[in-house]
């Protein structure tokens, strides 16, 4: 059996992009430059990030047989991901249709194809991959019936990380098995279902008595906030100038899960996670833009 740091279970996406002169409105065609097709979608960039640091990295995701599913396995595959667990085939691949204007405001539709298909008799039958897996990571890109099966496969001691974007109200099951649930400002408004007011450590609180066993809150500039039933602590964010923030969510995400299984604390997974997200700003693009281990080191 193959052990792993991290098991990703999540989403792939071909993100296609046209940059244009100005965003089409109901009934408009307008002309774009050349179309760049890149691997994208919160499980595959989790992935990447993770392989990129160095971690054993393995991720149960769907894919369709199509020319986007083979370039994201390809971009896996090239980062240093098993990608044994990538099925392929039931819908095509999920993409990313999105356009950008020269202020760089884009709109976005997205067609999960695959994605939607991955079911939880896919988890069941993925026994290997959750046996060997010390840390789990999800997004919410994927069925919540899915995300609620692997909960119930989690190995004896696996320890499961979730991000759960786009977000959704969550059933118990799911929040009281994160350790942690890690949200943005957004993302922590609907999972509360209510306004939680301006200031995170009330959020965290708040969000811990739903029943997840720790949270961290992501601040973009600001850094994040971990809590759990012992405190809070503010982890400081890493000053670097921001190019494009696309997929840092993921990097942090990613890196904190990895970290957590070496044996760190939550307060030392996320301030390592911070420099991860902090240089993945720095570059354009989502997995491109994600650093190695050496590059972390570096900041
Ligand atoms: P999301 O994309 O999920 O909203 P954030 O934008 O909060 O996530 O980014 C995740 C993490 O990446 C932040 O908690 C922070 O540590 C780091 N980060 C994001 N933007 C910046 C930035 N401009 N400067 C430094 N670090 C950043």
């Amino acid at each position: 059996m193959n052990t792993y740091d991290l098991l990703v279970v999540g989403s792939a996406n071909a993100d296609l992009v046209v940059g244009v002169d100005r965003r089409p409105a109901a009934g408009e065609t307008v002309l774009g430059s050349d179309l760049t097709t890149h691997p994208g979608g919160k499980g595959a960039n989790q992935a990447v990030a993770a392989a990129k640091l160095g971690a054993r990295t393995a991720l149960l995701a769907r894919v369709g047989d199509d020319g986007h599913g083979r370039l994201l396995r390809d971009s896996m595959e090239a980062a240093g991901v098993d990608t044994s667990g990538v099925l392929v085939g039931g819908a095509p691949t999920g993409v990313a249709l999105i356009t950008v204007d020269p202020s760089g405001d884009n709109s976005i539709v997205v067609s999960p194809g695959a994605n939607g298909r991955l079911m939880p008799e896919d988890v069941r039958a993925a026994g290997e991959l959750f046996a060997g897996a010390r840390v789990v990571s999800m997004m919410l890109e994927i069925p919540l019936e899915t995300v609620a099966e692997v909960v119930r496969n989690l190995a004896d001691g696996a320890r499961l990380v979730l991000n759960p974007s786009p977000p959704a109200p969550l059933p118990d099951e799911v929040l009281s098995a994160c350790d942690p649930l890690i949200v943005n400002e957004h993302e922590a408004k609907v999972i509360a279902g209510t306004d939680l007011g301006d200031d995170p450590e009330d959020w965290a609180r708040q969000l811990l008595a739903l029943g997840p066993r720790s949270v961290v809150v992501t601040l973009g500039s600001e850094g994040a906030l971990v809590a759990d039933a012992a405190g809070s602590q503010r982890v400081a964010a890493v000053k670097v100038k921001a190019v494009d923030t696309t997929g840092a969510g993921d990097a942090f995400t990613a890196a904190l899960a990895w970290r957590l299984g070496t044996g760190e604390s939550l307060a030392e997974a996320a301030a390592y996670a911070a420099k991860v997200g902090a240089a993945a700003v720095t570059k354009e693009g989502a997995q491109a833009s994600y650093p190695t281990a050496e590059e972390v080191s570096a900041l």
